[in-house]
């Protein structure tokens, strides 16, 4: 049985989020972190396994809104509760309450399991760890609680394997052998495809395979090129388009993309190659990540 999905951590700035990440990947095989702002989540890490895929992402730290931004920063925090699978609460000891109370009653009344993490109790006693964990319970009953300190590793395993419980039963969203592979590599691949899929008929997507074959990454800019691989010369034809309008335009709204997920300027050059047999080609497959036995 494989199992993979959605877990969202949040908590106030400071609390211990990204060390908790880089211990659980410490744990771990495989990760890729980014700046990835996919449509809703800031991907931080995806952790797998040979029969799990865990999907990790944080959002912007919870402030009380005071201003418009930060409203819509908030929008965007509040739809970590739509569609993730579980949800991580991080707090560090000493911590009493969130500063948005609307927000917090939001996680006392969510219907995802909730794991509240009591992090840093490397710099409390057993006194005062006692009286968080009960102040906690009391304040978020629907939650099992966990003490932990993501800095010296304590509980980190045991949460870790808990979420692995609580994740549904699903195939891996990611494909796994790319991510631990050449992740950069991959997200390029998949923003390119994106815009195909988006401007172009059917048939054109499913003839297409992409192949980013430099990527260069220098101070302020990372410089690409990526190869769009089609199986017949008029695909070629379509793919670029009338005096090439077609092709710019994937390549401008996927460098937009880049730009985005990379936190960086991108410079990338796309280019059409005919390649009959790429489909068929078991080699060719392999390098694609398609024939992973
Ligand atoms: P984030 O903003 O929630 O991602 O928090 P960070 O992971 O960046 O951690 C903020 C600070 O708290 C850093 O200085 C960490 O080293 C520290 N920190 C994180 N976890 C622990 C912990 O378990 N114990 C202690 N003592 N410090 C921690
Ligand atoms: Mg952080």
């Amino acid at each position: 049985m494989h199992k993979a999905g959605f877990v969202n951590i949040i908590g106030n700035p400071n609390v211990g989020k990204s060390t908790l990440m880089n211990a659980f990947v410490g744990e771990k095989l495989s990760i890729i972190t980014s700046k990835a702002q996919t449509t809703r989540h800031r991907i931080l890490g995806i952790v797998n396994g040979e029969d799990f895929q865990m999907i990790l992402s944080d959002t912007p730290g919870i402030i009380k809104p005071a201003y418009e931004l930060q409203e819509s920063m908030m929008d965007f925090v509040k739809s970590a509760f739509d569609d993730a699978d579980v949800l991580l609460y991080m707090v560090e000891i000493g911590e009493q309450e969130l500063k948005d109370e609307a927000f917090f009653r939001k996680i006392t009344n969510s219907k995802i399991p909730v794991l509240l993490l009591l992090n840093k109790i490397d710099k409390s006693d057993q006194q005062q760890l006692e009286a968080q964990v009960q102040l906690w319970t009391e304040k978020v009953p629907n939650a099992e609680i966990y003490p932990v300190s993501a800095l010296e590793g304590f509980n980190v395993r045991e949460i870790f394997n808990r979420i692995i419980e609580l994740l549904p039963e699903s195939p891996a969203f990611y494909p796994k052998d790319q991510l631990t592979d050449k992740p950069e590599r991959f997200f390029v691949n998949e923003t390119i495809r994106e815009k195909i899929l988006m401007h172009y008929k059917k048939e054109i997507p499913y003839a297409v395979e992409i192949d980013t074959e430099e990527f260069f990454e220098e101070e302020h800019i990372i410089r690409m090129r990526a190869v769009i691989m089609v199986e017949r010369e008029t695909q070629k034809g379509i793919i670029i388009g009338h005096k090439g309008a077609a092709l710019k335009r994937v390549g401008v709204e996927a460098r937009k993309d880049l730009e985005l997920f990379f936190g960086k300027q991108v410079h990338l050059e796309l280019y059409v190659k005919v390649n009959k047999n790429w489909r068929s080609d078991q080699k060719q497959l392999k390098r694609f990540g398609y024939n992973q036995k």
